[in-house]
């Protein structure tokens, strides 16, 4: 199919470009001296208030650098001085910051241009984080920054300049534009650029019509393609962060830096930094072909890797593989990704997995007829979008990934509510007169793509889908459509932020990987499933302790630092599974090393790693406090829908009958024969609730928190965090 497609034609949308441009406003304007880091570090942060029309800098203290490193750290820590108890995400004080962290940017290491994005979500009402990529969070340190913050309400949309050419920042009124993000990414990155050469150094963040409206709203971060003459988009998905741009009137945040070179994080030993680099993109070339295929597949490799072990999520975590997997699998999107020309979402990155389908023809809604090239699908789209609903096909997951992200919603929360409403009406809660006369069934592609265009519109039962899991729970159960207590089993959320897409079910260690996150059930904090389930590497529940304990802290870093989480595991080398114990060799021991060289190579400050895990551990544990500085983060906040712990119907249970009738002989100590399927459900339900309390008591003890998930005061004395404010917070539950 490749072969057929000129990826340089696709449809444009630049003809209006002037008029709308002569129809911005200055609304208020600020300047700066442009600055290049010094070992990673600007050491000053840009302030934007939209409501006092207020722009100025704050410096990065060096208690700031020590204890919350950068990227995520750097976001909760001005997030925690921003907001008070009572905010809500909607409140002119709740802010979005960015931050790249100090080895975002490099270009030598594969994997280092991530910024990280921090907000309060509208649909947790606590911290939400996210990692994209694109270039904006490089473009804006080398414009000579660490973080935007971004607080209050301007009074009608608005865009933000940052000029890191000649040391403008401008807000300006802009009233024509389209909000959706393939547009506005597009439109703006031309209106901004000098002339062509100078497009390579814009990026831009957009959102979309649908987070206008909708909490699930995600962040587009944009860098131009210049062998395909567009505007790629990666996305900051979870928890809404989109929804609270588009309530603060913000359009577009457009950064215009100097061209990139690679020296400009100006590290304290850049033949260091180069040497860890040349160690991955060798490793990368020739191993990659024979492990993930990210270079051909990116993550939608893995989707009948999942199908093939029963963690494929069908039909909203009923199941967990289909045997029309073969219409979505690797292979097939191999062949629908434009091949031959580099994809990576930032510059350096050799394993380039963030593809590309060039060439779609749009077949609904408002952009119908138009050739566009969808970014993605990602695993999580294709299996959210996809077999989560009973969908097949690869048109309509092209089709609700070019939506979703040009509307500005989230694929994951989006994928996993669509098929929380397509089990309702398999199970009659919901009905043609209550959804409006959407029909839908499970593989109904049509359907879900009314249901966004709804949430674009905000009309209809879409709107309603707009809210999330947990905001439809509670509303289905007040109108008296369906059980509440299975609407509550089968409704995939924890926290109010959906599940992303992996079965559960059979590895307790990823129930806890899910339900024990700070944020809400995301799998970039641990992702267990193959160690516990598959491999059987965590027999006992403080061997689970362990793993929920280290590869959160360890994961956590990537956020700290900027840095994508893929190159690490997604590839490793040769020998590492013969040369280390099983448990070590997930840690992937010599890329644990690069990380520490890359790290002391542009900072100049020498770490090991335990050190590693230490400076994680203590952002880890603050956000922790923050959630209940905010109304949660206890115990019972840390529980999981029994959809991702066990079979919750007879269909679910039968669908495994085999292994589940073995459990209950072998590890629960009853004989299944004789007995219903609904008594074995209960049985079941019993055991599997009990383990799961027993490992949250075993987390919380690894973590060094009470029994009710509050670190206490001597963790938080031992990790340097137990400032008198977050020691009062802490003092209330304790
Ligand atoms: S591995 Fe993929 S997502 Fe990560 S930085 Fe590289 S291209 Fe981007």
């Amino acid at each position: 199919m490749n072969d057929m497609i000129d990826y340089t034609k696709r449809t444009s949308y630049l003809g209006d470009l002037e008029k709308q441009r002569s129809a911005h406003k200055l609304v208020f304007e600020g300047s700066f001296n442009p600055g290049l880091p010094e070992r990673g570090y600007n050491n000053r942060t840009l302030y934007i208030n939209l409501s006092t029309r207020t722009i100025k800098e704050k410096p990065v203290t060096e208690q700031m650098k020590e204890i919350f490193i950068g990227g995520r750290g750097f976001g909760l820590w001005y997030l925690w001085n921003a907001v008070k108890p009572t905010t809500k995400w909607n409140d002119p004080e709740n802010e979005i910051i960015i931050s790249p962290g100090p080895l975002g940017g490099n270009t030598q290491y594969p994997g280092s241009g991530k910024s990280l994005v921090v907000s309060l979500s509208p649909l947790t009402d606590i911290p939400i984080d996210s990692n994209v990529g694109g270039h904006f969070g490089p473009l804006m340190k080398f414009s000579g920054f660490d973080a935007l913050e971004i607080q209050g309400k301007a009074e009608s949309d608005v865009v933000i300049f940052i000029d890191g050419q000649k040391g403008i920042i401008r807000v300006e009124e802009a009233p024509l534009e389209s909000v959706d993000s393939h547009i506005a990414a597009d439109i703006f990155t031309h209106m901004y650029a000098a002339d062509e050469f100078d497009r390579r150094n814009i990026s831009v963040i957009a959102s979309g019509k649908g987070a206008d409206h909708a909490l699930m709203g995600c962040l587009n971060f944009s860098w131009y393609d210049i062998r395909r003459g567009v505007a790629r988009l990666k996305q900051a998905g979870r928890g809404g962060i989109g929804t609270v741009f588009r309530d603060k009137k913000v359009k577009a945040v457009v950064v215009r830096g100097p061209t990139v070179k690679g020296d400009m994080n100006r590290p304290a030993d850049i033949d260091r930094v180069r040497n860890t680099g040349i160690r991955l993109h060798r490793e990368i070339h020739d191993n990659d072909d024979k492990q993930c295929h990210m270079r051909t597949q990116g993550t939608a490799h893995l989707v009948e890797v999942m199908s093939d072990y029963d963690l494929l999520p069908v039909c909203n975590f009923q199941y967990g593989s289909h045997e029309d997997v073969k219409n979505i699998a690797s292979y097939t999107w191999g062949e629908r990704f434009t091949q031959g020309i580099p994809d990576g979402c930032w510059l350096g990155c050799s394993m380039g997995c963030s593809k590309g389908a060039d060439g779609h023809i749009v077949k609904t809604g408002p952009y119908k007829g138009h050739s566009v090239t969808v970014d993605g699908p990602e695993y999580e789209t294709a299996a959210g979008l996809g077999s989560n609903c009973g969908i097949f096909d690869r048109d309509w997951i092209l089709e609700g990934n070019f939506y979703c992200d040009t509307y500005g919603i989230d694929t994951i929360s989006f994928g996993t509510s669509c098929s929380f409403v397509m089990e309702c009406w398999q199970r009659g809660i919901l009905n043609a007169e209550r959804t409006g006369g959407i029909e839908l069934t499970w593989g109904n592609g049509a359907a879900q793509m009314e249901l966004l265009h709804q949430m674009a519109r905000n009309e209809g039962f879409g709107a309603i889908v707009g809210q999330g899991v947990a905001r439809m729970k509670k509303l289905f159960a007040e109108k008296g459509w369906g059980d509440p207590k299975l609407l509550a089993d089968i409704g995939m959320e924890a926290k109010g932020l959906e599940y992303s897409q992996y079965l559960s079910k059979e590895s307790l260690a990823q129930q806890g990987g899910y339900a024990l996150t700070n944020k809400g059930p995301q799998h970039d904090e641990a992702w267990l499933i193959f160690m516990d389930m598959v491999n059987n590497q965590l027999p006992t529940f403080e061997d689970k302790a362990e793993a929920l304990h280290y590869f959160p802290m360890f994961r956590t870093w990537f956020g700290l630092n900027g840095l994508c989480k893929l190159p690490w595991n997604d590839v490793e080398p040769e020998d590492n599974r013969k040369a280390n114990s099983p448990m070590e060799a997930a840690k992937v021991p010599s890329h644990l090393q690069n990380y520490c060289d890359l790290f002391s190579g542009i900072t100049g400050r020498e770490m090991n790693r335990d050190e590693l895990v230490f400076m994680s551990e203590r952002v880890y544990n603050f956000q922790r406090v923050f959630n209940l500085r905010m109304g949660k983060g206890l115990r019972k906040f840390d529980q999981a829908p029994y959809r991702s712990t066990g079979p919750v119907t007879r269909e679910e249970y039968e669908s495994r009958a085999e292994r589940y009738d073995k459990q209950l002989k072998e590890q629960i100590g009853v004989d299944p024969s004789g007995k219903s399927v609904d008594e074995k459900i209960a049985l079941h339900r019993k055991w599997r609730e009990d383990r799961y309390q027993k490992l949250c008591d075993a987390v919380y003890k690894r973590r060094g928190w009470t029994k009710d998930a509050v670190p206490t005061l001597e963790t938080l004395k031992k990790l340097g965090i137990d400032f008198p404010e977050v020691v009062d917070v802490v003092k209330k539950f304790l």
